[in-house]
């Protein structure tokens, strides 16, 4: 008997010693293994290729330190993809939703029982806190379980209304080969919530990781195999967004592209879906989750104490490298000075640090281009606002410092661009009205929050408010699968939310079937 009972993975007690110690025998563990050489190969059909061309993976913390040598993917390993994907396409879009979601069950159960690893793992590729490690883990884990209940319901038809002597149904099929194209700030969560939701809908996946965690793609890929999903249902794709992205985005056979990442990107996948090529057969279905540059709002009645902690988590939580992540505060002049005061000498308490260290609350940003952007744009903060706090930040590893600007001007560059980083910009509003219309003027729609007693204020958020997920005297990021369907408008993306009961249907061509009895 099935259950159609979803509940999200439990995370691990560290207040339990024997538990609390798992996470860095299994860093230790692994780092004992990256001595030799770890080299992690395409994963094509039943074949594992190794190429000449290679890239290194490396610990943001610590950049010498190699997590994996990755081949990557040329023309011909596309090519060949596409006719394993082609070849397992019939059987695997024949199974029932119902047997599809028994591979997931089955990846989900081997991923708690690998959540060590896959956190260890997390830690050292993509410098992800403990919690942040465990937490995306057991987001993928949800992903699984959540899509197949999901699922379940396509294999019967929807009755689409009775009259005399004609019956109408809706049946839901498998659009054709999907291309996964993934970021690397939730390298396992979210590469894993758009493939099972290809894969369970019945389309073969070619999937392209990001180059940042591309180790973390290879774990998961082989964890779905050995789940027992067939050769050619789900292909390993690395390599750069430019060459091998674009051409997977590109190829003729491919029906849907589900991407996550930067508007920049997401714009042109949308674009070239846009202008098929002649000889092309269908529309490409895009499905975009892109940036953000979310807004929280504090009311003058706000409760501080439990706004404080609950703004430093958002901002700065992972390094502020969230498509969910608060990058700007929207403070009511009336409680300003107040607040401004409060929060800075709160965020000095902030530890920057190693994230493999759990004393550490901020560690290094991803790469060396991201601490680039990152340090401009602070460079760009110092002309356009006053700077209220900066930490220090170590010298070695991808660190930047983080940085608090005040007095910034809702329209200058620092309140407008998605910097992804810990960098947060606090902006003074006269009245409520104008904080609303602030937190609004941005190209932007993803998450958004308000501190506030008040229930007209709450009201007026609630109605006024244009974001994908608005939180109400709570943080804005950790959204849960089921119980936060995530997702934005605008230029924040387009396709219904993941982890929400529409998203299976972008996967999907329905087709409706009418006959006269
Ligand atoms: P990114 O630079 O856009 O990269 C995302 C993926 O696209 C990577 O696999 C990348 O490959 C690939 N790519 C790059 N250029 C491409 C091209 N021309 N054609 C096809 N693929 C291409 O984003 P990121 O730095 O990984 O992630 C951060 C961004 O993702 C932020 O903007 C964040 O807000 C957004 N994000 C949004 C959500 C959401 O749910 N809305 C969730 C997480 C992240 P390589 O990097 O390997 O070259």
């Amino acid at each position: 008997k099935r259950s159609t009972d979803f509940q999200n993975s439990p995370l691990p007690d560290f207040t339990k010693p024997q538990v609390r110690d798992q996470l860095p025998q299994a860093i230790a563990h692994l780092r004992a293994c990256l001595n030799s050489a770890p080299e992690t190969p395409l994963l094509i059909g039943s074949e594992q290729i190794r190429t000449s061309d290679t890239f290194d993976s490396l610990n943001p913390n610590a950049p010498n330190e190699r997590i994996a040598t990755v081949s990557i993917a040329q023309e011909e390993h596309i090519a060949k993809a596409i006719q394993a994907a082609k070849k397992a396409s019939g059987s695997w879009a024949k199974l029932s939703f119902a047997q599809r979601t028994d591979l997931l069950k089955s990846a989900a159960a081997k991923m708690s029982e690998r959540l060590w690893e896959l956190s260890a793992l997390q830690v050292l590729e993509t410098g992800k806190q403990w919690s942040e490690a465990l937490g995306d883990v057991a987001e993928a884990i949800d992903f699984l379980n959540y899509y197949a209940q999901q699922a379940l319901r396509f294999d019967t038809p929807s009755d689409c209304g009775k009259t005399l002597g004609e019956s109408n149904q809706l049946h839901y099929r498998p659009r054709g080969i999907a291309t996964v194209i993934a970021p690397w700030n939730f390298p396992l969560a979210i590469s894993c919530g758009m493939t099972a939701a290809a894969l369970v809908t019945g389309n073969p996946v070619l999937y392209k990781p990001s180059s940042q965690s591309a180790r973390i793609g290879y774990e998961f890929v082989r964890l779905m195999l050995e789940a027992g999903f067939p050769p050619g249902a789900l292909n390993y794709l690395p390599g750069s967004g430019q060459i091998v992205g674009n051409a997977l985005a590109n190829h003729p056979e491919i029906s849907t592209i589900a991407f996550t990442g930067s508007r920049a990107v997401g714009m042109r996948l949308i674009q070239s879906a846009a202008n098929p090529p002649p000889d092309a057969r269908e529309i490409k279905r895009v499905i975009c989750e892109m940036g953000g540059k979310n807004a929280i709002l504090i009311d003058s009645d706000a409760d501080l104490d439990e706004a404080i902690p609950a703004i430093l988590y958002s901002a700065f939580g992972y390094q502020g490298q969230k498509c969910s992540a608060c990058s700007r505060l929207i403070v009511l002049e009336s409680i300003y000075s107040h607040f401004v005061k409060r929060f800075k000498s709160a965020v000095a308490k902030i530890r920057v640090g190693p994230a493999e260290d759990p004393r550490n609350d901020l560690g290094a940003v991803i790469d060396a281009s991201a601490q680039r952007k990152i340090l401009e744009y602070i460079e760009i903060g110092k002309d356009e606002a006053s700077l209220l706090y900066q930490s220090e930040a170590p010298e070695y590893g991808y660190f930047v410092p983080l940085t608090v600007f005040e007095k910034a001007h809702p329209n200058h560059r620092l309140a407008q661009e998605e910097i992804f980083g810990p960098v947060l910009s606090i902006v003074k509003a006269p009245d409520f009205e104008t904080a609303i219309k602030y937190a609004n003027d941005t190209p932007y729609a993803l998450t958004g929050g308000l501190f506030s007693r008040s229930p007209q204020h709450i009201a007026l958020a609630r109605e006024k408010f244009d974001v994908g997920n608005l939180y109400i005297n709570r943080g804005i990021t950790g959204a849960m699968v089921e119980r936060h369907p995530f997702g934005g408008h605008k230029f924040s993306g387009l396709g219904t939310k993941a982890g929400g009961p529409d998203y299976l249907l972008q996967f999907l061509n329905t087709k409706s079937i009418s006959e006269n009895t």
